[in-house]
């Protein structure tokens, strides 16, 4: 085919995509003088992509397959607004040949490989059959049409257990089953087939051996229309949770030189294979000596970042130009390799609760400055809701540093430097991730974070001396500031003898930690204790200084009514300031409430107002993703109120029911 009917110059591009990629791809895209159309649900009226773009369309509801997948309203969206090229993102329709092809016939430039190249590549048996004949090393493994049990069986057999049995359409880590031995399998492909048709329609099944304790390592490349093709050095993806990456750093610290070059020049082959055009990644996995190919993804993947600071190269630039019909700027030997970057991927979710999506309002969104080697690829500000309809990705913090180590620094500076409120993050597990000492010496496979769980998710340190004394500063900062507009510090408002405060704080359900300000005439100080401190407090934008025992130190600091958020040089500290006047204690604190304890929908009312409860009781079932939860009354009790009904999708901490203690 002529490709200058598939790549051309344009003007105006559509993204076909949300959240952090669709503010990505158009911030490029108006560097090089482009006018950009987002796309946006009804979910998503006020999202940032909207708010970035030139011009934006309403696809329809929330749901995914009602918008962001709707193809007909996506063509319909880029003729209304003279948009000539359509940039799909990653997820959604990225990799979605049909889609392509619906551009291509609405005249429109895809920006990425052409229909017939992401059929090829798309099915993991097809791209694998393909690389068995380019001669690309592939984990052993059946990859054929018949499907009938006996030779999935015997393919088994044969490649020896343990095997993965994998979605031949798969992605996300999804339809994946281990299979450890043969009296396993029957049931493992029925439940891998029943969630591939699903969630991709289709359920043909690969075998692979699995590789135990292996790595993930891929390869970026990208060819241009003119038969040009580069690869732009590998990632390093091997920290992932149910096959699903959380960091990925380039290069790999895995890799010395050679093997660096073995794994690219396989990548080019691989691509070569199919005389690829755009932005890919070939995927190997690696049981540390040699690397296996598994598959490839014909589409601009979320890790990219890391290949851009390691190259300098603007990947999304260089896909444009490619749509452009031009030629790659530069040649292989000109893509060099400079220092080390890793990436985090910033979730809206609780690692404590099994990792459950969380959904609201972002009441609080600090992310540090882009200086210093910082990078974040965002999708959301302050203010903004995450819904239950998308992936939970806020955003990518990126860090370069010369070295690995520096720039796991950076990244970890740069995580405990952030403040998101409103949601629950998972910030404060990414941070210690990357600063577990395996990580840092990098002794991992991509089992590690699974095994080391409950270590990634143990909770907070216990508050320390500066922690307590910063949390009696912040609060009379806060006091102060409202009241009087007075600096702190020139604590002599009680004119009259010694003055005494108490003030005691805790971390979710732990202790309580007490602590005494002294003032009036004469210096402040703080009592813990039998220690009596002497301090002194300047406050700044975000917190303060806090100078106590003679060492000044930063503090940062938010108050959210009786929650303190803190983060001293000992790292993030979440305190809980126990209301003296409350009459507060840990056993009343919210206990006659029956709580959602995850966001959720409420699918059952079990007890009517009014009636008497016997403890364990039965009062609601809520559905969190998927999986009922019954919640039961506390106590003996009579039911005094339900506050939802059927239907009502509700938050969590959201008080869903009242049951009054019967007074025995
Ligand atoms: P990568 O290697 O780039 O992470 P994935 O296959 O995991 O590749 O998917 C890329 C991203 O797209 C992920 O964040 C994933 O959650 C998201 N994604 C995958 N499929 C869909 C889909 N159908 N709709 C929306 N997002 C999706
Ligand atoms: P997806 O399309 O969901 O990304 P992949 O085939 O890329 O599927 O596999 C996802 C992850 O599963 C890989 O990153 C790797 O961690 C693991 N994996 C895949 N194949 C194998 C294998 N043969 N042995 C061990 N782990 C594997
Ligand atoms: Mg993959």
């Amino acid at each position: 085919m002529d490709r200058s009917k598939l790549y051309r110059r344009f003007r105006t591009l559509l993204i076909a995509n949300r959240g952090e990629i669709a503010c990505r791809v158009i911030r490029t895209a108006r560097a090089m003088g482009l006018r950009t159309v987002a796309v946006y649900s009804e979910a998503d009226r006020d999202a940032m992509h909207v708010a970035l773009a030139d011009e934006a369309v309403l696809l329809g509801p929330a749901r995914a397959r009602d918008s962001y997948l709707n193809v007909e309203r996506l063509i319909e969206a880029a003729r209304k607004t003279g948009a000539e090229a359509v940039h799909p993102g990653y997820g959604f329709l990225s990799e979605n040949a049909e889609f392509a092809q619906a551009c291509f016939d609405a005249g429109l430039v895809f920006v990425g490989p052409t229909a017939a190249m992401m059929t090829a590549m798309g099915s993991k048996s097809g791209s694998k059959a393909l690389m068995e004949k380019a001669g690309v090393p592939l984990v052993p493994g059946y990859h054929g049409e018949a499907q009938d049990e006996a030779t999935l069986a015997k393919a088994a057999e044969k490649v020896g257990f343990p095997v993965l049995v994998k979605a031949s359409a798969g992605g996300g880590g999804r339809g994946m089953r281990i299979v450890r031995s043969a009296a396993e399998l029957g049931p493992a492909i029925v439940s891998a087939k029943r969630e591939a048709k699903a969630a991709f329609g289709d359920d043909r099944m690969l075998i692979e051996k699995y590789v135990d304790n292996p790595r993930h390592i891929e390869v970026q490349v990208i060819g241009d229309s003119h038969g040009n093709l580069l690869s732009l050095f590998e990632r390093e993806c091997t920290l992932q949770r149910r096959h699903q990456k959380v960091i990925e750093e380039a290069p790999s610290p895995t890799l010395n030189p050679a093997q660096r070059e073995t794994v690219c020049a396989a990548a080019r082959k691989a691509a070569g294979a199919v005389n690829y055009v755009g932005a890919g990644t070939i995927e190997f996995v690696s049981d540390g000596k040699d690397v296996f190919f598994i598959e490839m993804n014909t589409r601009l993947q979320v890790e990219h970042p890391v290949t851009e600071l390691i190259t300098g190269v603007d990947l999304v630039e260089w896909q444009l130009r490619v749509a452009f019909g031009e030629a790659l700027p530069l040649k292989q030997d000109e893509i060099r390799l400079n220092g080390h970057a890793i990436e985090a991927r910033v979730y809206a979710e609780n690692p404590t609760k099994n990792f459950m999506p969380s959904v609201g309002k972002i009441s609080t969104w600090r992310l540090p400055a882009e200086t210093g080697g910082l990078r974040i690829d965002a999708g959301y500000r302050e203010g903004d809701a995450v819904s239950p309809y998308y992936d939970a990705m806020l955003a990518k913090m990126i860090a370069w540093a010369p070295t690995r180590d520096v720039a796991i620094e950076r990244l970890n500076r740069g995580l405990e430097d952030s403040d998101v409120r409103g949601i629950v993050t998972n910030i404060p597990f990414l941070s210690a991730l990357i600063t577990h000492p395996k990580v840092r010496a990098n002794a991992i496979d991509t089992g590690f974070i699974e095994r080391e769980l409950a270590v990634l998710t143990s909770a907070a340190p216990a508050p320390g001396e500066l922690e307590l004394c910063a949390a009696v500063a912040a609060i009379v900062n806060d006091e102060r500031k409202t009241a009087q507009n007075s600096p702190w510090h020139t604590f002599g408002w009680m004119p009259v003898g010694r003055r005494q405060r108490g003030f005691s704080f805790r971390v979710g359900h732990g202790p309580e930690h007490k602590i005494t300000l002294n003032y009036g005439s004469g210096p402040s100080t703080l009592v813990i204790g039998e220690r009596e401190l002497a301090f002194a407090v300047v406050p700044k934008d975000g917190g303060f200084d806090l100078t106590l025992d003679g060492v000044k130190s930063q503090v940062a600091a938010v108050i959210d009514g009786h929650e303190l958020y803190l983060r001293t040089r000992n790292g993030r500290f979440d305190l809980h300031w126990v209301d003296p006047f409350g009459g507060e204690t840990e056993e009343q604190a919210g206990a006659d409430k029956i709580a959602a304890p995850l966001p959720g929908t409420v699918v059952a009312v079990l007890a009517e107002e009014g009636a008497s409860l016997e403890k364990g009781a039965p009062i609601l079932t809520l559905e969190v993703m998927k999986m009922e939860q019954t919640l039961r009354a506390p106590y003996a009790g009579v039911l005094k109120s339900i506050k939802c009904k059927v239907g009502d999708i509700v938050q969590e901490g959201v008080e869903l029911a009242v049951v009054e203690a019967s007074g025995e």
